[in-house]
């Protein structure tokens, strides 16, 4: 959208804290993400999994250390967090539609009033996504009509018409009922297999171990250990990461 061509990692972590108050919630995190690599973050309630990845599209400023999404860092200028923003789309627990519009619409009203995109050209890109998410043919119904699963897949087709080269995901199926939760967990598998690069917190380990490249396990405010999913799950390495496998597993 403004022209930079992205090479290089698509995050880099250095160093980077914040505290909230006298709380440290996050402690000197060091972590790099490469172009098309899957990563999922566990780790208990409270260890900072979402402000680690709320810091990536700028939702929480880190307060030390360096960290640059797709070669940009926030103090890199007045529009920065902008174009970062322009790069990164994020998908919360809770499916953020605009319960007033069609799904059709929550996908295009970002692209048209923010991006100019006319109006047509929005609704075919859009179309495309819903349809890459299986919500074609729910296009015209408002959010109050959809199941919850329905529902975080319009969220994540709405994310994809920003065409971002990041996604975050943040517990996206912690609120669904258990049917939905397979139907979510398949549209990230598929979104995984096109090479999109995806940072993910869950509980999902099946999951985890079948998409993620690599699993950051996090307790406390730092990442505790990063291993790729055979090691993770089966030889920890760390006293933390046992307990919390036995808990989750
Ligand atoms: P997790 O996602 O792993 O459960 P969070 O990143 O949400 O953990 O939170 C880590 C810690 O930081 C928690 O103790 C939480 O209460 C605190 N925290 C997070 N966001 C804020 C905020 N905006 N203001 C104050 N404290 C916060
Ligand atoms: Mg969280």
């Amino acid at each position: 959208m403004d022209g930079v061509t992205d090479t290089g990692p698509a995050v880099v972590f250095e160093r980077v804290n914040r505290h909230f108050g006298a709380y440290h919630a996050l402690r000197d995190i060091d972590l790099t993400v490469a172009r098309g690599e899957k990563i999922v973050v566990c780790g208990p309630s409270g260890s900072g999994k979402s402000t680690l990845i709320r810091c990536i599209n700028h939702l929480v400023a880190p307060q030390s250390g360096r960290l640059a999404v797709c070669g940009i860092a926030a103090r890199d200028g007045r529009d920065a967090v902008r174009r970062i923003r322009d790069r990164v789309g994020m998908c919360f627990q809770h499916f953020n539609l605009y319960p007033h519009l069609s799904v059709l619409d929550n996908c295009t009203l970002s692209p048209v009033h923010t991006y100019r995109v006319p109006r047509a050209k929005a609704r075919a890109t859009a179309l495309e996504y819903l349809a890459r998410v299986g919500m074609e043919d729910q296009a015209g119904k408002y959010p109050a009509q959809l199941s919850g699963g329905q529902q975080q897949r319009a969220a994540i087709a709405r994310s994809l018409c920003m065409k971002p080269q990041i996604m975050l995901f943040d517990e996206p199926t912690s609120a669904l009922d258990p049917e939905s939760v397979g139907e979510v967990l398949g549209v990230m598998a598929d979104l995984s297999q096109a090479g999109m690069t995806m940072i993910v917190v869950t509980h999902e380990m099946g999951f985890a171990r079948e998409v993620a490249d690599r699993i950051v396990f996090m307790d406390a405010g730092r990442i505790v250990e990063i291993a790729p999913p055979d090691d993770f799950f089966d030889n920890p390495q760390h006293e933390r990461s046992r307990r919390f496998l036995e808990r989750v597993a």
